[in-house]
């Protein structure tokens, strides 16, 4: 368990180490740790070690494991595709979900929110990738959805998020990103100022990173290979 500590210290010191290279600031980038089919053990020892944000891809999952540590401040993403049936448990439990790629999902969370809960943090999942990837929005689709979803009072819309397809390749992996990037500006200038670009995994943080990510998701850098 002392090896989760040490892979979110080398995590924490490669995203300075890439901030400081791309310009960034090593602020501006939250590390969400992806705890998805790991043990409650294993969420518990990265907290211990500082870690506080937890992002977990599967409603039932994430509502048990989010009980077995209502003790801990645990802040909890959504980062999985969400049905209409499941958005009651996760407005009453996450602070964020990114992966908005309706209104009737948006709606839903906006008036299930709890009243004593501040306004739930959304991002909408952008479909980058075209054919490869059947998850999010086209990018035309976008500013509607934005528009739709800026008007909920229990919403807060605060930026983009991305899963683009596979790709090794650095700068193809910056291409895609700086798409996102650029996104995110049209949006800015048609009157939604976004402050959040949630993208970059194990394998493509440092392009994510470079091309403006302000939320990297990592699963595997930290918690190991998942059995599935
Ligand atoms: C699993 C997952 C991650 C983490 O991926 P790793 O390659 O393990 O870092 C990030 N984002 C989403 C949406 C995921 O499903």
């Amino acid at each position: 368990m002392t090896k989760i500590r040490d892979k979110l210290l080398i995590i924490g010191a490669k995203i300075k180490k890439i901030t400081k290279v791309h310009h960034r600031e090593c602020d501006e980038i939250l590390l969400l740790a992806v705890s998805k089919r790991h043990s409650v053990a294993a969420i518990q020892t990265a907290y211990e070690s500082g870690q506080t944000a937890f992002g977990e891809n599967y409603v039932q999952e994430l509502i048990e494991k989010a009980q077995a540590l209502s003790n801990l401040a645990i802040d909890w993403h959504f980062i999985g595709p969400l049905q209409s049936n499941k958005t009651k448990q996760i407005a009453a439990v996450v602070s964020w979900v990114h992966t908005i790629d309706r209104f009737k999902i948006a709606q839903r969370l906006n008036d299930q929110r709890p009243e004593q809960m501040p306004p739930l943090n959304v991002c909408i999942q952008v479909n980058i990738s075209g054919e490869a990837s059947k998850s999010g929005v086209l990018p035309e689709q976008l500013p509607a959805l934005a528009k739709q979803i800026s008007q909920l009072p229990r919403l807060r819309l605060r930026g983009l998020m991305a899963i683009p397809a596979p790709e090794n390749d650095f700068e193809k992996q910056r291409a895609i990103f700086a798409k996102v990037f650029a996104l995110k500006e049209s949006l800015d200038q048609c009157g939604y100022p976004l402050d959040t670009l949630s993208m970059g995994m194990s394998g493509d943080m440092e392009a994510a990173i470079a091309e403006g990510a302000t939320i990297v998701r990592i699963g595997t850098a930290i918690f190991g290979v998942r059995e599935s």
